[in-house]
């Protein structure tokens, strides 16, 4: 049984106004809770959302956090994107005031099963891929979480029938308390989000949450080629591995050309390698979890090889974005660490121009020297890193100083051969030149399409 919650006459505050925040306000406004909602910038910035909050009887307290909402409170909800070493939320914590996260709130009223995924890389299109298979399956399923729809938000929607599938980051699951997930995917852990979590040990800390309120019926899935995360290998629930590497007792893996799930004893050949439409190694792996995940959902094999086959994938993941002059683009914007870096790059045969730069998190990237060495011919730096990537790619690679992704597409444009990739795929956050990793991949695919313009129109001169 779930422990409940009643909302009605609580005292709660919302910390932060983004999408999270503001559904969370509403939902709990809804619920007759005397909801404040604080949001660091002005009310210039939030004309709308201000409107929409007080019209549902949310207090707000804008353009900044004074401490004193925070000590009289029953409950604090603050949104991912907010550290919890904000002074407010140290001194709420102290005095015993509960702080959890969105998703321990709406797990609480969530009705059905719930697949919660998390990971340092691969959660979207692991996740998406899931609601992809079982919706194919033709099974109730919703799609939710750091994945674009908050989870609160689907909570009103959700049955005993069906099936709840939500990405989970480490920022919401560090406050959870009795949150627990009938299905738990842990994809890989690498350091990411140094700059917000104290260490990599307190970030994987984090993610293991995930599995700490599992009991012997709810299941985890884990990566058996991550040596860090079967570390966290919890004992409670069932246990389920995927590899690419090996066969497993339990779980999905790959063998030679044939991805086959073993379950009781007794090994189910689901799909081929050459039916998966992602490219790169990587995406096997998130396929080898999703096609247990699935499996737990009751989805027959067949359907599960349906699913993958015409699984679309993931806009800014690895994304064709053209062929322009022998040369293609692709858009892999979401490559915000040095690992999903290193996977793009390793999904390449050779032949790359890669585009790398943004705002640093902390990472070291002579981790991708070797990668680059085999694959690339040149890198092409943009923003706030450039010095820091410079220094330390030093003599693995020739590098270009473009500064902004305009001139660095420019340049690509200008220096690849037909058969070349120029491959943008940063390694960095996208904060200092653009709104969002969004942003930065649409703003990419609009300077290759504006090549294409600009070939086409100098084909047609020429022929003319
Ligand atoms: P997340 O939601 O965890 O950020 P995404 O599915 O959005 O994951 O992918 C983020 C980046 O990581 C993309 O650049 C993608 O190519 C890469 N990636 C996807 N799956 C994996 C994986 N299993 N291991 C490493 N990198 C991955």
């Amino acid at each position: 049984m779930k422990p409940g919650i009643n909302l009605a006459d609580k005292r709660v505050l919302v910390v932060g106004l983004a999408r999270t925040g503001i559904a969370t306000a509403l939902f709990c406004a809804a619920r007759r809770a005397r909801v404040t909602a604080t949001e660091v910038r002005p009310e210039p910035q939030l004309t709308e959302t201000a409107a929409q909050l007080r019209a549902a009887g949310v207090t707000l307290e804008l353009g900044g956090h004074t401490e004193s909402p925070f000590m009289e409170q029953d409950l604090i909800v603050p949104s991912p994107g907010v550290p919890l070493s904000l002074p407010g939320l140290v001194a709420a914590r102290d005095a015993g005031i509960p702080i959890w996260s969105e998703i321990e709130l709406a797990w609480r009223f969530l009705r059905g099963r719930l697949v919660c995924i998390t990971g340092s890389n691969g959660k979207t299109t692991t996740t998406s891929l899931v609601g992809h298979i079982l919706n194919a399956a033709r099974k109730r399923v919703q799609v939710a979480g750091n994945i674009g729809t908050p989870m609160i938000s689907v909570v009103d929607a959700s049955s005993d029938s069906g099936i709840t599938v939500v990405e989970a980051s480490s920022f919401q699951l560090e406050s959870i308390e009795r949150f627990c997930p009938d299905v738990a995917v842990l994809l890989n852990l690498t350091p990411d989000h140094l700059d917000r979590h104290a260490s990599f040990k307190d970030y994987k800390s984090a993610k293991a949450r995930m599995f700490e309120n599992q009991a012997e019926n709810d299941a985890a899935i884990l990566n058996a080629d991550d040596a860090e995360v079967k570390q966290c290998t919890p004992a409670r629930p069932r246990v389920y591995w995927f590899s690419r590497q090996h066969r497993v007792a339990c779980g999905c893996f790959l063998m030679g050309n044939e991805i086959c799930f073993r379950g009781e004893g007794t090994d189910t050949v689901l799909l081929r390698r050459e039916d998966i439409p992602l490219r790169g190694s990587h995406n096997v792996e998130n396929v080898l979890a999703a096609a247990v995940a699935a499996v737990l959902s009751g989805v027959e094999p067949g359907a599960i090889a349906e699913g993958v086959r015409t699984f679309p994938g993931v806009e800014h993941r690895i994304e064709y974005v053209a062929r322009i002059a022998g040369v293609d683009y692709f858009n892999d914007s979401k490559a915000t660490n040095v690992d999903a870096t290193l996977k793009a790059i390793d999904a390449f045969d050779g032949n790359l121009l890669v585009i790398l730069g943004g705002k640093d998190k902390g990472s070291d990237y002579t981790l991708l020297r070797e990668s680059l060495r085999r694959r690339a011919k040149i890198v092409l730096l943009i923003g706030a890193a450039t010095e820091k990537i410079e220094a330390q790619l030093e003599r693995a690679i020739p590098i270009e100083r473009a500064g902004t992704l305009a001139r660095a597409v420019e340049l690509a444009a200008r220096i690849a051969k037909p058969g070349d990739t120029v491959l943008l795929a940063p390694a960095c956050a996208s904060f200092d030149q653009f709104e969002s990793y969004e942003h930065r991949g649409r703003a990419f695919k609009a300077l290759v399409h504006g090549l294409e313009t600009h070939s086409i129109a100098g084909a047609s001169a020429r022929k003319a």
